[in-house]
């Protein structure tokens, strides 16, 4: 069976693991390997400030803190997204108001935000699928001209740059994911981009059980107290190790699957040409990372098919998402607004294929075979 994922390892991790036990004898949060992980990431990205996370769900989770919403506020996001983009919100006792994605990129529909903003909108969560930007020109105007906050749920976009800048750097805040289905792991882990100075040092706070150690420990305030809400946000510096074993190796595991993605992509233009499926489109403006290779199949029962072959012939492959505004919490916690052109028809025919970094060029090959044989 060809795995559809298989978590990213580059042999250096556990050295570095290693080194956090029984050398710097530190495995709590904010260790050597968080910092220099936090350190290497505001270095490629340029944001001024990355705190390392427990999850990608956990750093939506402190965005959704700093931006102190109140109850009955409503947040804009995709319904075609992971439900982690809307549980961060709902846990700070926010209104979601779900919106339609474009059909090119999968991405949210700048006019659809538009059309949905009320009198309670406080905050837009563009999520950039795929790793591939979001229209962040049109959003960003938006979002400035009703004065609302962006968070960028960037977990797939690790590496990835729309005009020149890193997903994540655009909005007040962007989040990152190293889950271990991400192009970059730690098992578990995440990171908040902190782009709005307001913001910067309650950030420390929120993510320090509410107290001021940060500030105590560099020496601006001369005892460390509780000053705020805020929870424990930070991973121990074992799993920061792990990360930066793959940090250290970022560009090969980079060019390693845009290696894969390229095949796939030259592979099904013929496909694709003969209006037998539709490829991902990336829009000249962005830098993808090749998180996902994808296929939109014409119809439901065209894709369950599909998958069913693949399946036979050793090749696993998958779908997502159910659309969050039919799901039963997103009809508790939400609303849809606009009308559902492409949601529920992307999220009926879209089909993941095995990605992953360290991919086999003769298993790339077999899914390529196995998707001809099912058009021949
Ligand atoms: C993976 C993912 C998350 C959650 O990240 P975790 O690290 O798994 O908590 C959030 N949003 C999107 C779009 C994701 O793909």
């Amino acid at each position: 069976m060809i795995d559809f994922n298989v978590p990213p390892c580059v042999g250096t991790e556990m050295e570095y693991v290693h080194q956090a036990a029984e050398v710097n004898h530190k495995i709590c949060g904010d260790g050597p390997f968080t910092k220099q992980c936090q350190a290497w990431l505001e270095d490629r990205t340029g944001a001024e400030k990355v705190l390392l996370t427990t999850s990608g769900t956990t750093a939506l989770e402190m965005a959704a803190m700093l931006c102190d919403l109140q109850p009955g506020d409503e947040v804009i996001l995709p319904s075609f997204t992971f439900s982690s983009t809307a549980t961060a919100f709902v846990l700070m006792g926010a209104t979601l108001v779900f919106v339609d994605i474009l059909p090119d990129t999968k991405n949210i529909d700048p006019a659809a935000i538009e059309a949905a903003i009320t009198d309670k909108t406080r905050v837009i969560v563009p999520v950039h699928y795929a790793g591939v930007g979001c229209d962040m020109d049109a959003i960003m105007d938006i979002a400035r001209r009703h004065n609302l906050l962006v968070v960028e749920d960037a977990a797939q976009g690790v590496m990835s740059s729309y005009k020149g800048r890193a997903l994540g750097t655009i909005g007040d805040f962007g989040c990152y994911s190293f889950h271990e289905t991400k192009n970059y792991s730690m098992g578990e882990g995440g990171a908040v981009l902190v782009n709005n100075p307001v913001y910067r040092d309650r950030a420390d706070i929120i993510r320090e059980k509410g107290t001021n150690r940060s500030r105590f420990l560099r020496g601006q305030v001369d005892k460390y107290t509780w000053v705020d809400k805020g929870s424990s946000y930070l991973p121990g510096d074992l799993n920061a190790a792990y990360l930066w074993g793959q940090l250290q190796a970022a560009d090969a595991i980079y060019d390693d699957r845009m290696a894969t993605w390229y095949a796939y992509d030259e592979a099904f233009r013929a496909l694709a040409e003969a209006g037998l499926v539709e490829l991902p489109v990336i829009p000249d403006d962005c830098v993808q990372n090749a998180h996902m290779y994808y296929l939109l199949l014409p119809s439901l029962e065209e894709r369950t098919k599909f998958i069913a072959f693949l399946r036979e012939r050793g090749v696993q492959a998958c779908f997502h998402y159910v659309p969050l505004h039919s799901a039963p919490a997103g009809e508790r916690f939400g609303r849809f607004a606009g009308e559902d052109v492409y949601t529920t028809s992307v999220s009926d025919r879209l089909v993941r294929l095995p990605m992953y970094y360290g991919m086999d060029p003769s298993d790339r090959d077999e899914v390529i075979e196995a998707v001809r044989a099912y058009f021949a």
